[in-house]
């Protein structure tokens, strides 16, 4: 996600747009996979000495859910990335690592397959299986209820 200075225009911003090679991500992790190139749509532009990009940035995913282990797939979005980096002598301003941390911080932690409602977790239903009530149990002795039932009575005078 390389910048080249001279292609900003003075006082202007320069719109940038492209995809870059997934493995800019780094994701050895097996609950995360990148399913697509990183997605990027940026202004970029020059203000005292540094250059500030703004932008979205995206990549597909393919995540496995914490609940049933089952994978699914998952668009990480960075609707608002946004970035001011000081100028060096370089020509060029490589963006790679702060996009690369901006989409990891946006990555759930703890992620579930029926993140969107579009599914239902495995791994809920049987949660619900295991909590389905017992059918109810008949009252053994008496009532500690009754008592006070009789309380809320209004006497009979
Ligand atoms: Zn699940």
């Amino acid at each position: 996600m390389k910048i080249h200075l001279n292609q900003i225009p003075s006082g202007g911003t320069l719109h940038v747009e492209g995809e870059e090679d997934r493995d800019i991500l780094d994701l050895h992790d097996a609950l995360a996979q990148a399913k697509s190139p990183v997605r990027y749509s940026l202004d970029v532009g020059l203000s005292g000495g540094g250059l500030f990009a703004t932008g979205t940035l995206s990549v597909d995913l393919e995540l496995e859910c914490v609940r049933c282990l089952n994978r699914f797939p998952y668009t990480v979005e960075v609707p608002n990335f946004a970035v001011q980096v000081e100028l060096t002598t370089a020509e060029t301003v490589d963006l790679t690592d702060e996009a690369r941390e901006d989409i990891l911080l946006v990555l759930p932690p703890h992620p579930h397959c029926d993140w969107n409602g579009a599914t239902t977790c495995a791994g809920v239903l049987e949660m619900q299986r295991i909590q389905e009530p017992e059918p109810a149990a008949e009252p053994e002795g008496p009532n500690p209820w009754a008592t006070l039932d009789q309380l809320s009575k209004p006497k009979d005078r």
